[in-house]
């Protein structure tokens, strides 16, 4: 993936939020209702050059809630 500031080649790393070191994921669900929650990884990517960085997650529609 390129950098969209200065397009240089970015490279992958953990991004962590707190002190375990589990690594991000994205987390949805419905309020109200009693259904398991959804999860999908998030693949980090950080520019060398600018220090840019851009999260993706990995199974997006796995997160998306249904109408
Ligand atoms: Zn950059």
């Amino acid at each position: 993936m390129e950098c969209l500031r200065c397009k240089a080649e970015m490279f992958t790393a953990k991004f962590c939020a707190d002190a375990v070191r589990t690594g991000a994921y994205l987390s949805n669900k419905k309020k109200g209702i009693f259904e398991s929650e959804r999860i999908s990884g998030v693949t980090c990517y950080v520019c060398p050059v600018c220090g840019h960085i851009e999260l993706i997650a990995n199974e997006p529609q796995k997160v998306k809630l249904d109408r």
